[in-house]
This record gives C-alpha cells, structure tokens and sequence, in this order.
C-alpha cells in the first residue's frame, strides 16, 4: 500500500500514464518508422532515429498530463479520454495496414457514416478494455495525499514543464536528419496538427465556395435531337478495375454487364483521387488530376450546365448528405446542391445508423426514385450515387444465394483470412454489376446516355505493385493525399487503387440519330485507350452535342482520335511534387513489409 502511494505522487504516475499511452497508441507507428528507417539509414541509424521519437512523444504526454495534475478533475478526464481514443488510430493501422496521415485525414475529413460503418464489437472491445487502463490510473490518482499549496511550488512546477515542453522541439530538431519525418506522423502531435489543418482548409474552402464561377455562364446549346435525353451516371466507390472480369480478373464478377449488348467497356481508365471528397468534385467539374486542389470549390460542376439546359437535376445517393461541420466533403456536398432533386440513405438520426449497411443502402432502392424521376421528365440529368465496395465488405443487403464467392468475411477483417475478405469484396462487385445491368433495363426504352464508372479503386491486401500479398504486408482500403497520389501516378504505384472501371451505354433510340451515333462510334473506338476522370465531363457534354464554354473538346471520348493521358501531364517536370516528395515515396522495388506507403506519413 505503501508502494502504491508512493507510486501515486505526481511524477511517477504521470510517467506510468505516459508510457500506457505512448505504448498502446503509437507502438505501431514507431515500428512502422523503423523498418522504414532501417531500409533507408541502416540498423543503427534507425534505433536512434525511433529512440529520439519515443522520447519526443513521451515527454509530449508527460508534460500534458503533468500540466493537467494541477486539476486533478482534468487530470483524470484527460487520462479516460485519452486512453479511450488515442490508442483508436493504432487499431485501424494494424486492421487495415494503413498509416496516420490516412486514419487522421479519414477521421476529419469522412463523413459520420463512413466513420460509423467501421464501429463493431472488437472495436468496442477495444475500447472498453483501453479506457478500464484509464480509469484504473484515475482511479489510483486518489491515492494521493493532498499537498499544501504553495505559490513558490506551483512556480517551480510551472517552470519544469516549460522546460520539458521545450525540450521536445529543441531534442528532435538536433535528433532528426529527414524533413518529411515530422512529429504529426505520431499522436498526439497528429491529432492537434490536423485538426488545426482541417479548421484551416475549412476556412479557405468557405472562402472558395462563396466565389464560385458558375461555368454554366456563357452560350450554352444542345441539339435538337437530344432536348429530350436521359443522362444518368452510375457513381460507385472504392470499385477497383482488377477485380472486373471485363477487366481481365480470373474470377466471373461481371456476369449482367457482360451480357449488354453495345456496352462499351474501358479497360485502361484511371482515377483523379483516391479519396472519395477529392474524386467526386475532380471528376463532375472541369478539374483535371494536374489541378484539381487548386480548382476544388471554385466552379459549378457538369449538373449546373445540364440544369441551365433545362434538365431535370438529380442526385440520388445511398452515402451520408455529407451536412456535418469541418468536413472536406463540403466540396462534395456543394456540387450535389446544384441538383433541384436531392435523395440520400442517411441523414443521421439513431435508427438510420442502425440501417447502415443493411437494406436502405442497397443502390438498388434508388431505382424507383429513377423511375419517378425519367416518367415525370422528359430531359434529365442524374447521379445514382451508391456505398459499391466501401469497406468493410459485408452486405446485409446481398442475399446469402447471391454471394457467389465463398467463404465471405462477414466478421472484423483481422477475424477472417485475406481469401474470405477477398470473397466478401468481389461480392460488392458482382452486387455492383447487377445494379449496373438494372439500371440499364430501367432506361433500354428511352433516349438515353450512361456512364457508370468508380470514384477510385481499393486496395485488398495489395503491395504497392497491386499484388496480392494477404496478411502481413498487404493493404486495405484507399486513400492517400492529393501530393502523394500525383507522386503514386508518376511512379505507377497503387495500380489498384487508381485503376477504375468504366462503362458507357447508350439506348437504341439514343443511337438512332446518326450525329450521336458518330459520336458513340468514336468513344468505343477508344475504349482501349488511356482514359481517366478528367474525361467525364468534357465527354458527359460532347457525347450529348452539347457546345459550352467550360467544354474542352480535346478531351472528350467522342472526339476523333486519341485523348492525352493524365499521366503523361503529371510526369512533365514541373507538375511532379517536389524531390523530398518523390524520394519520399521509395524507390519503386522496394518492398515494404507492413507499412502502407511509407512515404505518406
Ligand atoms: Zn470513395
């Protein structure tokens, strides 16, 4: 008893709370650094480097908490929360084999929705076990004999904590060699340095959106044959190319689209982002891969051109409104409010939560919305906007006789093996493939012109090459920052996170004039060329003999030969991202056990 009072006083236990967090919440970053470093530096130079690091954030935690030991109450509140959430990042990196920088950009910049579906019991588990660590300590904390105040303490007190405080800059700017290993690739730097990052892009973004140019201004003319047309596009997400059997994948995931006559499969189609908020605002507005954080907010998007034309606007979509404070899918968010006609799966109250993944996410509830909307209009533009392949890959919604790969992980992917995470994923495809095929049977018989095609790919337990390498080693998920991605296209890395599916369909009747059957002609003539996103819209409006300003026909399909390759315009010298970046992200042969894009932090 005696020991444990001892151990009570505020230096010891400050330590021992220090070295729970450091322990449970950034272990597994600093073991990710240091087969990084090791590759890079050498044995030597890597036990440093991860001991400079250790010391850093633990003095970090340690001054916090020994600061917050002037309030006892913040004290413990401090050691329950933290406890509770900052040991959360490490979870997901070990689930997914992914990186801070990628969790914490999730974190802030998700939607609720998306931040809820990965809520389950191991998670909370987790959780419940963590926080009993913190509420033990807090707990123990009263242990303490009360001290005398006296000012002269609190004086000392104070000033050994700005010592220390300044300590931590000061003994990792003299231990650090590399720039682009800055303190944010640990919590609980990462959590203050995006957050503070998320507020400020927030800011700019808002900035942004109140000067938007509406690119919809100008002579704007559509000819007469397609005043009346259906245009719809079918959004999907996280959809990779290398798990499509028209794309060459071993398996049967397309067995609908396979059998639609004039489908117009592009086998070699790119992403613009591989993150949902950059992807949808690059690939509905003239922004290409080269600029799209540069135009991000600053222009209407393709939907105020097709509703200035007089078409019915709609977006009708099973993800979240994306209506929630800081988010970056404020970008998102704005272009669906150019559409007169708004349906989402989610807007946030208790009972949807509960729903999530099951029945009301289905694409396929959106059909009698489509339905309405194609009966009650003569010209209409509509995004059918759905959850596709969006971890984690369990789907109450497809039925157990519709999962054709089988077993499928239905459990937390560390509960289940690479292969049955892999089943459970290429069931979202074929479940994708037969909404595709749906909604085009719901438009055969009306002038209509489709494109369905993915946000971004996905990775399943992936190197960085795209193989697959199961556990450990491989990645899940996608994302990365809009820097490393142009640094990933100029490498060839992450093949199938940037690799996306893309089809085009037009109906008979669409085909039957012969100007928009020229057009159509000259699109499946490329459906083996290098296409990406930044040829939706310009195509989405030439196809359709549309003449606008923002139009840019060099980069339409339907034009005569070929549409330059957005990688070709990243590799120039002056559009890759600077050297440190580049260098950050390795050389391309490198393998990288258990670290998801090293370069990324
Ligand atoms: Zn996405």
């Amino acid at each position: 008893m005696k020991v444990l009072r001892r151990l009570a006083a505020p230096m010891p236990l400050c330590l021992i709370a220090s070295a729970g967090l450091l322990a449970l919440s950034d272990l597994s970053f600093l073991k990710a650094s240091f087969v990084v470093e090791r590759q890079n530096a050498g044995l030597a130079a890597a036990c440093l480097a991860v001991l400079a690091d250790m010391l850093a954030v633990g003095l970090a935690y340690f001054v916090l908490l020994r600061i917050a030991w002037r309030w006892r109450w913040l004290f413990r509140s401090l050691l329950i929360i933290g406890f509770a959430i900052m040991p959360l990042p490490a979870y997901f990196a070990d689930l997914f084999h992914i990186d801070l920088q990628l969790i914490m950009v999730g974190f802030f910049q998700s939607n609720p929705a998306e931040e809820l579906s990965f809520i389950d019991a191991s998670l909370l588990a987790r959780v419940a076990g963590n926080v009993s660590a913190g509420v033990v300590l807090a707990v123990w904390s009263f242990l303490q004999a009360p001290e005398p105040r006296s000012p002269n303490r609190w004086r000392k007190r104070a000033w050994l904590a700005s010592a220390l405080a300044l300590a931590i800059p000061i003994g990792y700017a003299a231990t650090t060699r590399d720039p682009s290993r800055p303190l944010r690739t640990y919590l609980p730097f990462a959590l203050g340095y995006y957050a503070w990052d998320t507020a400020a892009q927030s800011v700019e973004f808002g900035v942004r959106f109140r000067n938007k140019r509406d690119i919809s201004a100008g002579p704007l003319a559509i000819e007469p044959q397609n005043r009346e047309l259906h245009v719809v596009i079918v959004l999907g997400e996280a959809e990779r190319a290398q798990s499509f059997s028209l794309d060459g994948y071993h398996r049967n995931t397309n067995p609908y689209t396979a059998k639609i006559p004039g489908l117009v499969n592009f086998t070699d189609a790119w992403a613009c982002a591989n993150l949902t908020y950059l992807a949808i605002p690059c690939l509905l507005t003239r922004a290409t891969a080269e600029n799209h954080t540069e135009l991000y907010g600053r222009e209407t998007s393709i939907i105020s051109i097709y509703r200035r034309l007089g078409f019915f606007t709609s977006w009708l979509s099973t993800q979240a409104d994306w209506r929630f404070g800081i988010r970056g899918y404020q970008g998102a968010r704005e272009i669906t409010r150019e559409a007169e006609n708004r349906r989402f799966g989610w807007s946030g109250t208790t009972e949807e939560v509960g729903a999530l993944m099951n029945a009301k996410t289905d694409p396929n509830v959106l059909l009698p919305s489509l339905d309405k909307v194609v009966r009650t209009h003569a010209a209409t533009f509509t995004v059918l906007h759905s959850w596709g392949s969006h971890a984690p890959y369990h789907r109450d919604y497809i039925q157990p006789d519709q999962r054709a790969f089988q077993p499928a992980c239905d459990r937390p992917f560390d509960q289940c093996t690479p292969e049955e995470v892999v089943n459970a994923y290429d069931n979202t495809i074929v479940h994708t493939d037969q909404f595709i095929a749906r909604v085009i049977e719901a438009m055969r018989d009306r002038n209509t012109l489709l494109v369905y095609l993915s946000d971004h790919g996905e990775s399943v337990y992936d190197d960085e090459h795209g193989h697959f390498v199961g556990r450990p080693g491989g990645t899940l998920t996608h994302g990365s920052s809009p820097e490393r991605y142009r640094v990933l296209i100029a490498q060839g890395l992450r093949p199938e996170q940037r690799w996306i599916p893309m089809m085009w369909w037009a109906s008979p009747r669409f085909l039957s004039d012969p100007r928009n059957a020229a057009r159509f002609a000259r699109l499946a003539a490329k459906q083996h060329d290098k296409v990406s996103h930044d040829n939706l819209f310009h195509s989405l409006l030439d196809c359709a003999g549309i003449s606008a300003v923002a139009l840019d026909r060099d980069l339409s399909l339907c034009r005569e030969g070929q549409v330059p390759a957005y990688d070709d315009f990243i590799r120039r010298p002056n559009a890759v991202p600077s050297d440190a970046a580049v260098r950050a992200a390795g050389s391309p042969g490198a393998p990288s056990p258990g670290v998801a894009d090293p370069g990324l932090r």
